[in-house]
């Protein structure tokens, strides 16, 4: 039994779960590392490979929630950070890490004009929203069912639960109702809202489509929603949390040519410490600077944070950006993960399982066909099954499971499920996964019958 394998290697993780759990609501701090019964404890990490207290290695696909594109422990950022930490974390000044970094995400990103630092995603999808209204005076956000954009108020509605428009717990209604939260199964809908209304402030979008590519967007539809929002004078977000320096130096904008006017970046961005930014067209940015604004006729928008490029995380920032413009590790990311994807059909295939695995750029997904669907795993095509097919009908239990039996044989995986893949990964990576990830597919297969 998975169960009881997992159960079997993992003893000092069960024992800090029960520990945690008299402290940490659900034994934890953050929703999506829930694992049943008990989530591993890791001890520590490296490259592509992390440990975790009973001794256990694992190949590593959770990639820190998708910040990590040179893997762990990467000795230029380690040697950054030690180097930073010894000269002060926090300097309450401004600094030249901070415009070195800026520099950087000006070369790398097309949108970024001017670029203004939070200290995570969450914090900068906010302030990018904030800008938005402040420069359209529309106060309506449009966005996409599953479409993940941080945990505030906000963009709470629709993204990891009530697909259908109701009210979470904790969410004002009023909040909820300032969100118009369309299908992005096809650009028809968003379209029609910008045609037909003057109240919006925004597009926001995560430009892989939902939860990494989880639910791929279908061919013209960002196109479509450039053509649209400029039409109209909305400002398009491109919130490249995950995208950002991953799909291409440049993100989705470049790989995919189409340039919003704001981007939200995060993650890779901050090298693999907290931190976030929101890169954009100057007139929108501008908004931040009193005597910009007061030229332009509006009113300052107001932006804090203690922690807002912090030396410690501007210092990781600047390694990583740097690496990213000098090496080819989104493209080498990318190769391995083209590989592994093809791997993981293979054995797909081979085992007779009507299951399929896909992704863009270094990430992979896979869909465990919870209502088993007559899936020919050669020939898997994520978009005939939209949103509802694909993330509507998530089965948590199967996706658990599978989970914990690529655990149990020392692979983990982010719970999508689906995984980021690193420049760090690499053939034995590559082969050890493949075997893994045959073994699991095996105990699933005996499992479900
Ligand atoms: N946007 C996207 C697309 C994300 O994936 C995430 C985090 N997973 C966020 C925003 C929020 O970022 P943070 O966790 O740094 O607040």
């Amino acid at each position: 039994m998975i169960d009881d394998l997992y159960r079997a290697r993992t003893p000092r993780s069960a024992a800090l779960y029960a520990r945690a759990s008299r402290v940490l609501p659900a034994g934890l701090t953050h929703d999506s590392r829930a694992t049943s019964p008990y989530p591993i404890y890791a001890a520590r990490a490296a490259g592509a490979r992390k440990w975790d207290v009973d001794g256990n290695e694992y190949v590593d696909y959770f990639g820190g929630h998708g910040a990590l594109l040179f893997g762990h422990a990467h000795a230029p950022l380690v040697e950054a950070i030690q180097r930073q930490a010894t000269l002060g974390t926090h300097w309450g000044a401004s600094h030249e890490l901070e415009v070195q970094w800026a520099e950087l995400v000006q070369r790398l990103v097309p949108s970024a004009e001017r670029v203004r630092f939070t200290a995570s995603g969450t914090e900068a999808t906010q302030l990018a929203l904030r800008l938005a209204r402040a420069y359209t005076g529309g106060s309506k956000i449009v966005r996409f069912v599953g479409h993940f954009h941080g945990w505030h108020d906000a963009v709470a509605a629709g993204a990891m639960s009530h697909y259908d428009g109701s009210i979470p717990a904790g969410i004002p209604a009023a909040v909820v109702g300032e969100s118009i939260v369309l299908s992005a199964d096809a650009p028809g809908p968003a379209v029609d809202v910008l045609e037909s209304r003057d109240d919006i402030a925004a597009v926001i979008v995560e430009p892989s489509g939902a939860s990494w590519g989880q639910v791929p967007l279908p061919a013209g539809f960002l196109a479509a929603l450039r053509a649209a929002t400029k039409a109209r004078g909305v400002p398009l977000i491109f919130d490249e949390v995950i995208t950002g320096f991953r799909w291409s130096r440049g993100g989705a904008q470049a790989r995919y040519g189409i340039v919003p006017d704001v981007t939200v970046l995060a993650k890779i961005l901050a090298g693999g410490l907290p931190g976030g930014a929101v890169a954009g067209a100057r007139e929108i940015l501008d908004q931040i600077d009193p005597v910009a604004a007061k030229a332009a006729g509006r009113e300052k928008v107001g932006h804090q944070g203690t922690f807002n490029a912090n030396p410690l995380c501007a210092a990781a920032g600047v390694t990583m950006l740097s690496l990213v413009e000098q090496t080819d590790a989104c493209e080498r990311a990318q190769a391995t993960a083209e590989e592994l994807r093809a791997g993981m059909r293979r054995v797909l295939v081979e085992e007779g399982m009507p299951w399929g695995v896909f992704g863009q750029a270094s990430v992979f997904v896979i869909f465990p066909n919870p209502a088993r669907l007559p899936i020919d795993p050669a020939n898997f095509d994520p978009l005939k099954l939209g949103f509802k097919g694909l993330k509507g009908g998530r089965d948590p239990q199967l996706n658990n499971k599978l989970r914990i039996a690529l655990l149990a044989h020392g692979v983990d995986i982010a719970g999508g499920p689906g995984g980021f893949v690193s420049a760090a990964h690499g053939p034995r990576e590559i082969a050890q996964t493949l075997d893994a990830w045959r073994s699991a597919v095996r105990a699933m297969k005996s499992e479900l019958r």
